[in-house]
């Protein structure tokens, strides 16, 4: 395993890699878990080589203080990647590596996909999100980049991004890896106390119960029942719970069968802000 923390250093390693080689990408903000390791496995299955980037892009925060708190763990990260016994080049650059004098985004236009849901609660996350990514495909150039469904709206938009840019790569989603609670894996659980911990798998069950429940039940019957889990469980407090169609990522008010829709949910356990999704049909 490699490390470069310059964008130059690691252009130049990158620059020698055989034309017959495939890079793969996976880019991550560190405090990696299983569900990060997954991407990089299955990145690792369909590549000769795969850059790892860790770098917590403060342009898509739109919360100071959850920029602030947002785990670092840089050598555990790294002894876990090196655990991987694989041909990986972590990527750890500074903030003006890759920002130089002005930390701002790039104002996007995603065809609306950035005003549904997080868009909507996170003001300028993705224009955020749209201007990293496009520096870190620029900068390691790969064949495939690796994504989770754990931001599937974040997927959806990298997708559109590489479209409306014609970035020459392949993107491609993975599962959500969840602990054994169901919870889904994020870097922003290791800010949970255990209470929180075990409060938190509400989402998962809640998730759930609505994709049992969605042949038979009406989209607004849905949402009542969501507001309602939510309310008898206090410390756990809604931001939204939406169904929206996967593809135009727009709230469905009624079901149509030939859409694929998706439940999507937004939390707090005190300060720290969860998010998680799953397929309905
Ligand atoms: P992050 O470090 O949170 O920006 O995540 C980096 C990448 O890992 C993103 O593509 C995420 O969607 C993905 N990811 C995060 N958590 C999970 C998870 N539990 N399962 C699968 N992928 C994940």
């Amino acid at each position: 395993m490699v490390i470069h923390s310059q964008k130059e250093t690691l252009v130049q390693a990158l620059s020698s890699v055989a034309k017959n080689e495939k890079i793969g990408f996976v880019p991550t903000m560190g405090a990696l878990h299983g569900g990060h390791i997954s991407l990089v496995k299955k990145a690792l299955g369909e590549n000769d080589i795969v850059v790892v980037s860790i770098f917590v892009n403060p342009t898509q925060f739109n919360n100071t203080a959850d920029l602030a708190k947002y785990p670092r763990t840089p050598e555990e990260d790294i002894s876990l990647l090196k655990n991987l016994n694989g041909a990986v080049i972590v990527f750890l650059p500074e903030v003006s590596d890759l920002y130089d004098d002005s930390v701002s985004a790039k104002k996007y236009n995603f065809g609306g996909l950035e005003n549904e849901m997080e868009g909507k609660h996170r003001k300028g996350h993705f224009d955020g999100v749209g201007t990293i990514v496009s520096k870190l495909l620029r900068i390691v150039k790969p064949n495939t980049a690796y994504f989770g469904e754990k931001d599937f709206q974040q997927l959806q938009i990298v997708k559109k991004l590489v479209a409306i840019e014609k970035l020459p790569v392949k993107i491609v989603g993975c599962p959500i890896l969840r602990g054994k609670s169901g919870l889904a894996m994020s870097s922003r659980n290791k800010r949970l106390s255990a209470k929180q911990f075990k409060e938190a798998t509400i989402i998962y069950k809640t998730l759930k119960e609505v994709r049992d429940k969605f042949r038979s039940t009406s989209i607004t019957d849905l949402n009542a029942l969501v507001a309602e889990r939510f309310l008898q469980n206090p410390n756990l407090n809604l931001e939204y719970f939406e169904i929206a169609n996967e593809e135009t990522l727009k709230t469905a008010k009624r079901k149509n069968k030939a859409s694929k829709y998706r439940a999507f949910i937004a939390a707090f356990a005190g300060e720290v802000r969860l998010i998680d999704n799953m397929p309905l049909n």
